[in-house]
């Protein structure tokens, strides 16, 4: 389960409104990219999906529950940010269960959910080094990690790869898209990068000061954008 819903949601910095009516259903196991320009508010409404920022106005729904007040761990999400701080002293099996291993979960269940997320990730080579001797795919590759052990309902990344240089972007992207594949789970992912955009996305969701522009998939944006913003940013001929 992780379908999300959010109804005219709204967020205010005190007189500042960043978010400004948005109204959105995602369906379980979708993988939607919010894409706009910087400052448009991209970050802000993943926040606040996962808690980390407080709703305004409006609701956050969850599977059909209203999480509005909800805090962040009881949300059942899991957030991907483009800093990725790893615990330098420990090793990379042991960063990736750290979160189970406070929630105090049996070792064997912990060995046994890292083994699974260091399969998918391809990181069982490295389980035992320390994030130091990892590039930083690798590294970006056990902050993911550190996610799936979770189990979460849904994964919200903020621009995970934004600090990759091109080329290891590139395989990023593509390890991120079979991630997808294989876990199925709903992704909610933050870019300004519209080859990103286009090439993860079920839909996306353009955003243009704090406010939808449009709503759809890499095809129907490209091909019928609502307006020139929209036709700009995705670079379409129109
Ligand atoms: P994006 O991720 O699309 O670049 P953000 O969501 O980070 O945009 O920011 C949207 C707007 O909200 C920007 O104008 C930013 O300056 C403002 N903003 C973000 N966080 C805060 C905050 N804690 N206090 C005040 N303004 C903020
Ligand atoms: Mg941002």
């Amino acid at each position: 389960m992780g379908a999300i819903e959010l109804k005219a949601v709204e967020k205010w910095f005190g007189e500042l409104q960043v978010i400004k009516g948005v109204d959105l259903k995602v369906e379980d196991g979708e993988f939607i990219i919010f894409v706009g320009p910087s400052g448009c508010g991209k970050s802000t409404l993943l926040r606040m999906i996962g808690g980390l920022e407080e709703t305004s106005r409006g609701a956050i729904l969850i599977d059909g529950e209203d999480v509005t007040s909800h805090s962040p761990s009881k949300r059942g999400l899991s957030m991907v940010f483009q800093s990725y701080a790893l615990y330098p002293h420990m090793t990379v099996g042991e960063n990736m269960g750290f979160s189970l291993k406070t929630a105090g979960a049996p070792k064997a269940e912990i060995a046994e959910k890292v083994g699974h997320a260091a399969r998918i990730l391809k990181l069982e080579p490295f389980l035992e080094r320390r994030p130091k001797a990892l590039s930083g795919g690798q590294r970006q590759r056990v902050a993911i990690g550190r996610s799936i052990v979770r189990d979460p309902t849904a994964f919200l990344f903020d621009e995970p790869l934004s600090n990759l240089d091109a080329a290891l972007r590139v395989e990023m992207r593509y390890e991120i898209a079979k991630l997808h594949q294989s876990l199925k789970s709903t992704m909610i992912y933050v870019t300004h990068d519209q080859v990103e955009a286009m090439t993860l996305a079920d839909r996306i969701v353009v955003l243009d000061g704090g406010k939808i522009a449009q709503v759809g998939s890499p095809r129907e944006l490209y091909e019928n954008p609502a307006n020139l913003f929209v036709a700009q940013f995705i670079g379409s001929p129109k």
